[in-house]
């Protein structure tokens, strides 16, 4: 029998299960593939569409955790994204900092904590892009704590978990951190006690409306759409100091500033039944790629486009040994392997090839529309 977990953020054990979900093979936000069995489930209390945080699901984080690579993150600030025109790839740093230097989104004081700071990857963009600031790390394991420490800009490191957060800040920044954090409205308050008080966070999550690959990352214990983020972040105290949240393509970002009341917002019924509905019909989705992929794998050579999330999920589906090769437009990772395939680029790719596309729809089609070639077939799936 399914079972039902009371919401992480809120209590409340009003909540709708997915379970279809627990057959859905996952992946890692590592970008490792990982088995079918996690279950999701969307609180009709809060909307919080979630995993069941269970002990299940704790020893699995734990796992995930023990072996995590900060180099494949999801949103790892060294991985490239592409402008959807031309295809280029863009310095993800460069385009979040540049922005809020842009749009005048920075407090006024310089002393910033970057929470859940991985292997340093962000700081070291802050001390390129923001000088004279005061950089702190605030990272759970002390693996990297070497190379933080001596990034340029950086005054501390604290291996701690949030709450055992010290020192007041103008800016605290999470990136690809929420969606990982059990109870995020509780937490963001937390933190926010540390923000001074024009301070502002800066919040970056992954948004599964435009990416259905979200959902499958099994280390996620939150899954966000915008509306569901600016509510979590009305719950934590704070509100958005703007409107717009897309500033790169599949992630919602924003910037929030302290207005001190916790306001907890009901979602209506009619958006309850909505949001389940679009989410059933993405898990579908997702089983009807899987199906896609394991008829088109027969058609040799088979390639799998991309090399991180969704490539990865699909390699848990199909197995290593169907792919011949990968094809990814990130010039980092020309001429490297992946599972000992080799890794090519577009114009490499061999007469007769069948290359499926597993990417957020968008992005997918955007592929489809610059690359699509009479020598080799490129697989979009469709939505
Ligand atoms: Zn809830």
């Amino acid at each position: 029998m399914i079972q039902k977990y009371p919401c992480h953020d809120c209590q409340s054990e009003d909540v709708i299960v997915f379970e279809e979900y627990e057959r859905l093979t996952r992946v890692t936000s590592d970008c490792k593939p990982w088995p079918a069995g996690g279950s999701l489930q969307l609180c009709r209390s809060c909307g919080l569409l979630q995993s069941g945080v269970n002990p299940f699901w704790i020893d699995e984080i734990t796992r995930i955790y023990a072996e995590y690579d900060c180099h494949y993150q999801s949103g790892g600030v060294d991985q490239a994204v592409y402008d959807p025109k031309s295809g280029q790839p863009i310095k993800r740093s460069d385009k979040l900092l540049g922005t809020l230097v842009e749009r005048k989104l920075l407090p006024p004081s310089r002393r910033l904590v970057d929470v859940g700071c991985g292997s340093g990857a962000f700081l070291a963009a802050c001390g390129q892009h923001l000088p004279g600031w005061e950089l702190v790390g605030l990272e759970q394991a002390a693996k990297y704590e070497e190379k933080i420490r001596s990034l340029p800009g950086v005054v501390d490191f604290q291996p701690v978990s949030l709450d055992k957060l010290t020192g007041e800040y103008a800016l605290m920044t999470m990136i690809h951190v929420l969606e990982h954090i059990p109870a995020p409205a509780k937490n963001l308050a937390t933190l926010s006690r540390q923000l001074v008080e024009d301070g502002v966070f800066f919040i970056q999550v992954p948004s599964y409306e435009e990416n259905p690959f979200e959902l499958v990352v099994a280390d996620h214990s939150a899954h966000f759409s915008g509306r569901q983020l600016l509510r979590v972040i009305r719950a934590a105290g704070s509100h958005a100091t703007h409107e717009e949240l897309g500033w790169l393509p599949k992630e919602l970002s924003l910037v929030a500033a302290k207005c001190g009341t916790p306001e907890r917002e009901k979602p209506s019924e009619a958006e309850i039944e909505e949001t389940a509905a679009f989410v059933r019909q993405r898990l579908q989705w997702l089983e009807m790629v899987s199906t896609e992929a394991r008829t088109l794998m027969a058609k040799k050579p088979f390639a799998v486009f991309g090399t991180s999330i969704a490539a990865n999920w699909l390699l848990g589906v199909i197995g290593a040994d169907a792919v011949d090769f990968f094809v990814d437009e990130d010039p980092g990772r020309k001429g490297l392997k992946h599972c000992g395939k080799p890794i090519i680029r577009p114009d490499q790719i061999p007469d007769g090839a069948t290359v499926f596309v597993p990417l957020a729809p968008a992005v997918a089609a955007s592929v489809h529309a610059r690359l699509s070639n009479s020598r080799f077939s490129l697989v979009v799936p469709g939505l």
